[in-house]
């Protein structure tokens, strides 16, 4: 029996792998999630250590997918997506961060996006259609999601950033790609440009283009992201026994999903340490039992972390049995216990975040940047809290979700080091860029997408 996909909201209807990836959200507001969680036996997981990460990746996803993606063929989209390292880094002791920066725009999306895109590209061409996928940005969504679609013969992306608003780095990653990815500039602000994308996808004049936004809360970006804990596990562990504590910064919690989701497959996942910045609504949920969500959001300097009702929690509360709504309501209580078994939660502050950066380069020579100090940070704590596990023996990954010369005023503020870039971001100054201009206007913006330009 192939898996069926429901709504976090329970009053849609299942749907299939590709409905629930190329629909997104469900038609009643809902996430879609797993209607089962598929298992791994102990040998397969321990086979995984002879294999790469795009063929651990193939087996992962091929649990979620059953038949429908042939073998073969997601083989071969894995194979082209997950084309870079994926550097496990030894700190101290069987203590190691996992670098998720290595992809073409050096964050941990990448490995989301990357897939999402190629199996999209799959169904579609499998259908005959082509879809263009709308999206506004503020300067990495933009071009997380141009990187990811790059190339892509069935999808066109059509990007609108705020022309004054994006440092040159994210403008030069979205518009020297070219072939299917166009962008414009809008002169005005980022709101701006979410209300012409909004207004575009309420107008039925362009139905006919076939607009999505693949949007983060897609399943097609959850699944993905149980890959790399099966793999850390694969290159770290010493047996099946060996179980591992795993550190994840967190937002919007898409990354801990794939995690919790691993752990329900059979990874031997000691525990989660799920740690977030200033915006600690879920650590305050572990610990009290009230989820309230924080508006508006806190601002640190782990900025992609600044949410304050992260929509995954829906998902989170699905998986342990329970439901929550769109607003944030339990409606139906999980299983709390089970929820504190799994996770220990805790907030780390700006200021702590820093003094991280800096110790674990003084003490370890390790470079981090701000989310994965979050991570490391929280990773410590857990040990304080829980002096029946050692440090010294235990074997733990925390998650490193971007790359440190993302931020290079931050860390060389704290340094005085410029970090190297990587080569993904090296070169691409003097590339030709390509630039649509636009006024604020939505009716110029709906004539230039007719045009297809
Ligand atoms: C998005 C993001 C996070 C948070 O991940 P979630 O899945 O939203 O919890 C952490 N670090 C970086 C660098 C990110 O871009």
């Amino acid at each position: 029996m192939p898996i069926l996909y429901h709504s976090t909201n329970q009053k849609a209807k299942k749907v299939s792998f590709r409905e629930a990836l190329l629909q997104g959200l469900a038609p009643d507001g809902g996430l879609y999630m797993p209607d089962s969680i598929p298992q791994f036996t102990a040998d397969e997981i321990w086979a995984f250590r002879n294999m790469e990460y795009h063929e651990i990746a193939s087996q992962v996803i091929g649990k979620f997918l059953q038949d429908e993606i042939p073998t073969a063929d997601l083989k071969a989209l894995l194979k082209d997506a997950y084309n870079f390292d994926v550097p496990l880094e030894n700190v101290y002791n069987r203590n190691y961060i996992m670098r998720l920066d290595q992809g073409p725009t050096a964050s941990f999306k990448d490995f989301a996006a990357r897939m999402m895109g190629r199996v999209m590209n799959y169904f579609l061409r499998q259908q005959n259609r082509k879809m263009l996928i709308l999206t506004a940005t503020s300067g990495d969504t933009g071009s997380a999601i141009a990187n990811a679609f790059y190339g892509l013969d069935n999808i066109r992306v059509v990007i609108l950033y705020p022309e004054t608003e994006v440092t040159d780095r994210q403008r030069l990653q979205m518009t020297t790609l070219h072939k299917n990815i166009s962008v414009i500039a809008l002169n005005g602000k980022f709101d701006d440009c979410q209300a012409l994308v909004k207004m575009a996808f309420n107008d039925r004049e362009l139905d006919h283009l076939e607009l999505s936004s693949a949007n983060s809360i897609n399943i097609g970006r959850l699944l993905p992201q149980s890959v790399y804990y099966f793999y850390a596990f694969s290159r770290l562990a010493k047996s099946m026994n060996d179980e591992i504590v795993f550190s994840v910064p967190s937002g919007n919690f898409g990354d801990l999903m794939g995690g919790l989701i691993a752990k329900q497959m059979g990874l031997p996942v000691k525990r989660f340490v799920i740690a977030t910045n200033d915006n600690d609504e879920v650590p305050v949920y572990l610990h009290s039992g009230n989820y309230k969500t924080i508006v508006p959001s806190c601002s640190c300097i782990s900025s992609a972390m600044n949410v304050g009702h992260p929509s995954n929690m829906a998902r989170i509360i699905d998986l342990y049995g329970g439901t929550m709504d769109e607003n944030g309501n339990i409606l139906a209580s999980p299983n709390v216990e089970k929820l504190k078994n799994d996770m220990y939660a805790i907030s780390i502050g700006d200021a702590e975040t820093k003094a991280t950066i800096k110790t674990v380069y003084d003490k370890h020579k390790v470079m981090i940047e701000p989310h994965g100090a979050v991570g490391w940070a929280g990773l410590q704590h857990f040990y304080n809290d829980n002096s029946d596990i050692d440090s010294k023996n235990q074997l733990s990954v925390s998650l490193e979700t971007a790359h440190p010369a993302k931020f290079p005023q931050e860390i060389n503020d704290i340094l005085g080091i410029d970090p190297q870039l990587p080569k993904s971001i090296l070169g691409l100054e003097g590339k030709e860029e390509k630039i649509t201009p636009l006024e604020n206007d939505f009716l110029k913006f709906k004539a230039l997408l007719l045009s297809g330009f």
